[in-house]
């Protein structure tokens, strides 16, 4: 089946019970045991699995083509996880321009625990070879990069890694389904459930898939129901049912967005656009090959630097200053504000998440913020 009807079907069947098109919320936290003491129905208790939470991670694996997921409470949750899932002493490979709150997990929690990292630009390969050692156990790609939109080729750096043992991990909150992280070689993917999948700013939640059922992927398992950051029946509900429309939102973010990134790209008032459908982007040509449309996040530089950056953000109408992305409404950030004090976000870059509003109104709203 193709994307479109995997997205909708996915994890959803007709309650037998019932016949309810929609699956029910089990809020139930505990559940009946056999007389001779097993739980042939499959369910003990919730923070071990519960039925929507079985339905969320069978739908989102079956969309990614991964043989198994786990979910948790938020992409954070799921990061950790991973980290967790290695040893002390193990070598952790990250893209330089990774989720900050990804770089500062290993930083300020997992080199305490044992952990080492080194942070690389992933999109040049040689450094990717050069950084490998021989306790390296896990890369960890993200592309398009946060806030600058760098591009990592994918498929390279799988293959270099692999080569080396090491296990790939690519983030793909920022491209679900318009990037295919297992057919470019990955073995494991993560998601932010709180931006794409979720769709509405109104649910937290992180998931990671694996291409194949491992050892690694017994040990997440393990902590996810041992160390309990699990997301709730009604969170895992309003994730699955936002994966119903991911497709054709993504294409209609990715439309906006290539819109927009043309305006800005052609204004007096802009220094520079970063946003992979740009020819001018240097990673244009990879982002073609790994991705089918461009994405619904961009970010841009005012020609004269925070102030201004913060005079653009104040203006707006139809944009909601805040933080986050994926949504139905559009958001302007000033990143470096957000990120304080390490941040590698330039002081006037404004991080924009494209929503769903007619890309016309949006360009009229940030022509008159630039005014
Ligand atoms: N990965 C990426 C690429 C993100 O943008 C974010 C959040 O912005 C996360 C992970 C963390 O996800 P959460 O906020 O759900 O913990």
């Amino acid at each position: 089946m193709k994307i479109e009807t995997l997205a909708v079907h996915a994890g959803h069947a007709i309650d037998p019970a019932t016949g309810a098109v929609s699956v029910p919320i089990y809020l139930s936290t505990t559940f009946e045991r056999d007389i001779e003491g097993t739980y042939s129905r499959g369910f003990m208790y919730t923070r071990n699995n519960n039925p929507n939470r079985e339905a969320l991670e069978h739908g989102v694996s079956v969309l990614e083509g991964g043989e198994a997921a786990a979910a948790f409470g938020s992409g954070t949750a799921a990061a950790m996880a991973l980290f967790q899932a290695l040893a002390p002493g193990d070598h952790v490979l990250a893209h330089v321009d990774a989720y900050y709150g990804t770089s500062r997990l290993l930083r300020e929690i997992f080199l305490r625990w044992g952990l080492q990292a080194d942070f690389i630009d992933m999109s040049n390969l040689d450094e990717v070879r050069k950084a490998l050692r021989p306790q390296t156990k896990l890369a960890w790609a993200e592309t398009p990069s946060n806030p600058l939109l760098k591009i990592v080729d994918l498929a390279a750096v799988a293959e270099i890694v692999r080569s080396a043992n090491v296990l790939c991990v690519c983030d793909n909150t920022w491209a679900p389904v318009l990037q295919r992280p297992f057919e470019l070689g990955c073995d494991l993917i993560l998601h932010s459930t709180t931006k794409y999948f979720g769709g509405h700013c109104d649910v937290a939640g992180g998931i990671v898939i694996v291409k194949k059922d491992s050892e690694f992927f017994q040990r997440l398992r393990a902590i996810q129901y041992s160390g309990g950051a699990v997301p709730s029946p009604f969170d895992c509900w309003l994730i699955l049912r936002g994966m119903r429309t991911l497709p054709w939102r993504m294409r209609a973010h990715s439309e906006n967005a290539m819109k927009i990134a043309e305006f800005l790209a052609q204004h007096r008032k802009v220094a520079s656009v970063h946003y992979p459908g740009l020819r001018s982007h240097p990673g244009h040509e990879i982002a073609g090959r790994q991705m089918s449309m461009f994405g619904g996040m961009l970010s841009f530089e005012a020609n004269d630097g925070r102030d201004a950056a913060m005079s653009v953000a104040a203006k707006t109408k139809i944009f909601t200053r805040a933080t986050s992305l994926g949504g139905v409404e559009s958001l302007i950030e000033h990143r470096a504000s957000i990120e304080g004090a390490g941040t590698t976000s330039p002081e006037g870059l404004l991080r924009l998440s494209i929503g769903l509003e007619n890309a016309d109104d949006l360009i009229e709203d940030l022509d008159q913020a630039l005014r």
